[in-house]
């Protein structure tokens, strides 16, 4: 006879056991650009950060006057506003590493080619609410006509798209980025992560397994010292941020 009890309890302890051997993973910061012929933002910076193995590569993204997202980190380039401006003003310019600046559009395409990499899109704050709702629209029909729902996941620093991502892609992870309220106050508001300043967690270390109690993620931004990565790989952060990729990924293997 099937003793359902120990089913039960089995089940449980499979489950105990997945959650506390769950390994942090590694997100690129601004892809890898600390290498050779690399730069930040760049399309080569994103598939270097696949070529490395990481869970994941970040970028930054605004919309222009005319509603074309770029990848950029900076609100201008040389001085042009983007939100301000249309893409013919700036489609010409180019990165440090002499790639051209990259449309969301031909960056998502080169994502779709390394779907073992997830693509951590952030959308900038814009100055006004209008575009940044605007860049919200674009942003998630885009990445649904291209069929990439699964593969990216979206943070910022502005609740008012984390809010309206919510809204118009519900299934979708998202997390904030400002570090200034309770995992339990971000869930509420319907988002399904933290992505949180490392300094967060010396003032509220308890926010990791408050936000992962609650079915939350807990990423960490911008992890460069050694140290401090050892720290959030023992406190069991989901992912961590990093410029320094490989050394991280090291520090996640042992
Ligand atoms: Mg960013």
């Amino acid at each position: 006879m099937i003793n359902l009890k120990n089913i039960i309890m089995t089940a449980a302890m499979t489950c105990a056991v997945a959650t506390s051997t769950a390994q942090t993973k590694v997100i690129a910061h601004r892809g890898f650009w600390d290498c050779e012929g690399s730069a930040q933002n760049s399309i080569t910076a994103l598939v270097k950060a696949a070529e490395a193995g990481v869970y994941g590569s970040e970028f930054d993204v605004l919309i222009t006057s005319d509603g074309v997202p770029v990848v950029n980190h900076d609100d201008d380039i040389n001085g042009v506003i983007i939100e301000q401006s249309p893409y013919s003003s700036i489609s010409s310019f180019t990165l440090s590493n002499g790639e051209i600046l990259p449309t969301l559009q031909s960056y998502l395409e080169e994502g779709k080619k390394y779907p073992s990499t997830q693509l951590i899109l952030e959308i900038k704050p814009h100055k006004s609410t209008e575009n940044e709702n605007r860049a919200v629209e674009t942003i998630v029909n885009m990445v649904k006509s291209m069929g990439i729902e699964n593969q990216v996941e979206y943070i910022s620093f502005s609740m008012n798209i984390c809010r309206q991502l919510v809204k118009k892609s519900p299934d979708s992870q998202i997390a904030y980025l400002m570090s200034d309220m309770s995992p339990v106050d971000v869930g509420k508001l319907g988002m399904t992560g933290i992505d949180y300043h490392y300094k967060a967690f010396d003032k509220y270390p308890e926010w990791i397994s408050e936000a992962q109690n609650e079915g939350m993620t807990v990423n960490v931004w911008t992890v460069n010292n050694l140290d401090v990565m050892k720290k959030l790989i023992d406190l069991k952060a989901d992912y961590i941020t990093t410029d320094k990729p490989l050394e991280a990924l090291e520090l996640v293997k042992k």
